[in-house]
């Protein structure tokens, strides 16, 4: 029976081992000497999990909660507790530091803690609910924490509780290390992964059955897989030559990724990150029940809102509300009612279809879902060599409201997990802005004389005011440099040092990377990279892009961005 001190060893052992190499090996050679039946649990524990991903329990115990068990078990004040907090920035740490502080020893020897009892508490404190559960929740942590030998197993046991293991192995290092300690290939290890989404049991498979077990694992209903991602590409060309020549395009709608599971009757909704959305998503469930006519399936799917006024898509922001909600899920679903447009198949009727080409897929696709007006139907494709044809879609697309187009090959297979190439996005003006030059900076050494980086906002839409969200020094050449300080300087209204604030008339199209949340400048954003495309002499100072039209790219955005310990 492992116990949990000798997996805190590791994670020690692992958090000053900065290399990624050393890493999977030290992880390897542990996981190799542990017992077949503790190797789920250990493996998950090592990622800084408690349960698999597909698993939808969580401990659930709050911050504040955390901080009373901390005081408790250490009889350090609640305050003194804070006070730590507030320097170590994490709990684990300040359960270390009080523990360290301890007031009262226990009288007894503490027997150790083994792995699986930890986790058999964990699953405890994740059932308890409903009334007084937070109670209840702290009186069972208290209870394994009360049994930690040193401050450093406290820490983990509480960073663990909260899934804030920091020095926890990253998911590639671990599907390498599981692969080198069963001396399997790690292809096969990763793809076991994305379709069980359980490094645990990937690794028990890879140790009991070795390459051929690992080989014949499949996707199965009601157990949710990564969804397949696509990469950007600049043009239809561009994905038309990705393709060798002919594609299906589709058309991207801009909602929320769901993956839908049907076995019977049953129902369940998963999300991009395998979240159960089931519950918050009622009108989908029916959708799904009323029109999809196999017994079994699994779907990828996107869901949208549709302004039923003007008949346009409902941005985004709008679905997270209900994708979020827990409560008052009628009232949400009335004022944002939601549609379905599934675009792939995964499994049907008992079989996977993971390895057939998009084209077939797509054909049963059409033969089961039963199209329900415009609540829910296959996303809009075509299938084209023809550029002139592709791109008139793409128009269209935009036009009523979408994000652009999304282009597939035809003869890919379904890739779980994987952002490639089989599958691209092809999406409008997304990555660019037109803002407004606020202030600029007087070049120096041979561009002196020149302004030469400009301050560049955006418009708060109510109060009228420029919102600053970066400084864009490149992209210039020198013509571009000299004609800009020509057109500034009239416009310069007051001057500090360097700086040069200029009254807002002059509108450059900028492209950036990213937005991301900063104290830097007033709007409480800024563009990672901003660099010039060109100046927007058409525009004029009332279509500067509006602070809300830059929230809505950033909410987009937010769905891009990799959660902490995600592969990227
Ligand atoms: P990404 O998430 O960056 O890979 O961008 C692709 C996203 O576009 C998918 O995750 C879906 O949520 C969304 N999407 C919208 N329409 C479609 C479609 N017809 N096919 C595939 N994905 C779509």
């Amino acid at each position: 029976m492992m116990l949990f001190k000798e997996l805190v060893d590791v994670y020690e052992r692992l958090k000053a081992t900065p290399s990624r190499l050393e890493k999977t090996a030290l992880i390897a050679g542990f996981i190799s000497q542990v017992p077949a039946d503790d190797l789920p649990v250990i493996v998950t524990f090592l990622t800084g999990r408690i349960f698999p991903e597909w698993d939808q329990r969580k401990t659930g115990i709050a911050g504040q909660s955390m901080i009373k068990i901390i005081s408790s078990i250490t009889h350090n004040s609640e305050a003194l507790v804070v006070e730590s907090y507030k320097h170590t920035g994490q709990l684990g740490l300040t359960a270390e530091e009080m523990f360290a502080k301890r007031k009262q020893q226990t009288f007894f020897e503490p027997e150790d803690v083994t792995v699986k009892e930890l986790y058999e508490t964990f699953a405890q404190i994740a059932r308890a609910s409903g009334a007084g559960s937070a109670t209840k929740k702290q009186k069972i942590l208290i209870g394994i924490l009360n049994r930690a030998t040193t401050p450093v197993e406290a820490r983990y046991i509480v960073s663990l509780a909260i899934e804030n293991v920091l020095s926890g192995a990253k998911e590639g290092v671990m599907e390498e290390a599981i692969a080198r300690a069963s001396a399997v290939p790690p292809e096969l290890v990763r793809r076991a992964h994305m379709l069980t989404s359980d490094l645990g049991e990937t690794a028990r498979i890879a140790r009991l059955q070795g390459a051929e077990g690992l080989a014949a694992i499949t996707i199965q209903p009601m157990r949710p897989v990564r969804p397949m991602l696509a990469q950007n590409v600049a043009s239809i060309r561009e994905a038309l030559d990705e393709m060798g020549g002919t594609a299906e395009f589709e058309v991207k709608y801009d909602g929320a990724r769901l993956q839908i599971h049907k076995r019977g009757d049953e129902v369940r909704l998963y999300s991009r990150r395998l979240e159960d959305l089931t519950d918050a998503l009622p009108e989908i469930v029916g959708y799904v029940r009323q029109s999809v006519t196999s017994d079994t399936a699994i779907l990828d799917s996107e869901c949208i809102a549709i302004d039923r006024a003007t008949g346009r898509p409902i941005p985004f922001q709008n679905i997270l509300t209900r994708l979020r909600r827990i409560y008052k899920v009628e009232e949400a679903r009335a004022q944002f009612p939601l549609n379905l447009r599934p675009f792939d198949v995964l499994y049907h009727n008992g079989q996977s279809l993971l390895e057939l080409p998009l084209r077939e897929r797509r054909r049963v696709l059409e033969t089961i879902v039963t199209p329900l007006n415009g609540e829910c139907k296959p996303a809009e494709g075509l299938i084209t060599a023809d550029e002139a044809q592709a791109q008139e879609m793409f128009g269209a697309s935009i036009r009523s409201g979408n994000e652009g187009l999304m282009g597939k090959d035809l003869n890919a297979t379904y890739t779980p997990g994987v952002r490639g190439k089989k599958m691209v996005k092809i999406k409008s003006v997304l990555d660019t802005l037109d803002l407004a030059i606020v202030s600029a900076e007087w070049g120096h050494g041979r561009k002196a004389g020149w302004l030469t980086s400009f301050e560049v906002a955006c418009l708060d839409e109510h109060s009228g005011d420029y919102l600053v969200l970066g400084r864009v020094a490149s992209g210039f050449s020198d013509e571009e440099l000299i004609a800009m300080t020509e057109r500034l300087k009239p416009l310069i209204t007051g001057e500090h040092g360097r700086i040069a604030d200029v009254s807002p008339d002059v509108i450059v199209e900028v492209k950036f990377e990213e937005i991301q949340s900063s104290p830097i400048y007033n709007s409480g954003y800024a563009l990672r990279f901003p660099r010039l495309v060109r100046v927007r002499e058409d525009l004029s100072p009332e279509e500067v892009n509006t602070f809300a039209r830059v929230m809505n790219i950033y909410n987009i955005q937010q769905r891009y961005v990799s959660k902490p310990g995600e592969q990227p």
